[in-house]
């Protein structure tokens, strides 16, 4: 651990109680490594082993506290988001690969599917697993309309939209195209899927259908002030935590058709990407912030 310092919790107005009783007392914010330029993509691999991405500098980064930060693949293709999925493997959204990919068991990586009706995806950015094994992914274009963050190239989809990948190895459209979508999490019994929209700066919240075969229309659970939201996370009771350009904001449960209510914030020093719950009981976010990856207790 590099640093830490007191969390600075900002309960929102009504919600003291609710919003001090999500974290321990005194809880801290972590500074666990640093020197990245834009990190994301957050997972626990274990009780104590967080890996995550630097989407710019072609590399994926891991993280224990025996051994502090190092690199687990270079280059990366630029992979962004992360998952692990219910069978143990690292499940990655690649910028580069234009595809969502999977670390095998055995430490190799495949692709998993990168393209739809015949044309490229243009760079999925996070995904999410659910409990039939099915992948859910975003598919905004940052890494081809950001040199940086991918190998550019050719846009052959007519948008950015969500898509449902079964283990059968189909890829189907399951929202028409949105302008950026970028986080996703299910609520916990998987009835309602939350999607960031990073251009926009909402989130929205589908109602599952069909055994996950399609999505209801879409409502507004919350408009993020400030925004954007990138990344988020559901936790067991249903709150919704997404990241945004001051750090972490937490709202929460509703139903599929009800609007969010903001619970609190907590500072980041640095705009923050992502966020993911693990360790020991699942009770520690680690976040993602630009150059650096946080840690921070939560109940
Ligand atoms: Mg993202």
């Amino acid at each position: 651990m590099l640093s830490s310092t007191p969390a600075e919790l900002v309960p929102a107005p009504g919600h003291d109680d609710e919003f001090a009783s999500l974290f321990p007392e005194g809880a801290t914010l972590d500074l666990l490594a640093e020197g990245g330029t834009w990190f994301e993509g957050p997972t626990w691999t274990g009780e104590d082993e967080i890996v995550w991405s630097d989407v710019v500098g072609n590399r994926l980064l891991v993280w224990t506290p025996q051994q502090g930060a190092g690199i687990l693949l270079e280059p990366s293709h630029h992979q962004n988001g992360h998952t692990v999925d219910n069978h143990g493997r690292l499940v990655a959204a690649s910028h580069g690969e234009r595809a969502v990919v999977r670390r095998e068991l055995d430490g190799s990586w495949h692709v998993l599917v990168d393209r739809h009706e015949g044309r490229r995806f243009n760079s999925p950015n996070d995904l999410v697993v659910d409990s039939h094994d099915a992948i859910w992914f975003t598919d905004p274009r940052y890494g081809i309309d950001k040199p940086e963050e991918g190998y550019g190239g050719t846009v052959e989809m007519d948008g950015c939209r969500v898509y449902r990948l079964t283990p059968d190895g189909n890829a189907t459209a399951v929202t028409p195209p949105h302008p950026g979508p970028n986080g996703l999490a299910f609520s916990p019994d998987e009835s309602v899927l939350y999607l960031a929209d990073s251009e926009v700066g909402h989130i929205l919240a589908f109602e599952v259908l069909d055994g996950g075969a399609r999505l209801g229309e879409p409502v507004t659970f919350a408009r993020l002030d400030p925004g954007p939201p990138d990344g988020i996370r559901v936790d067991p009771q249903g709150r919704v935590w997404t990241s945004c350009a001051s750090g972490i904001q937490v709202f929460a449960a509703r139903g599929p058709s009800e609007p969010g209510e903001r619970l609190g914030s907590v500072a980041v020093p640095q705009r923050t990407a992502n966020l993911a719950f693990g360790g020991p009981e699942g009770k520690t976010l680690a976040i993602t912030a630009t150059s650096g990856l946080y840690r921070l207790q939560t109940r």
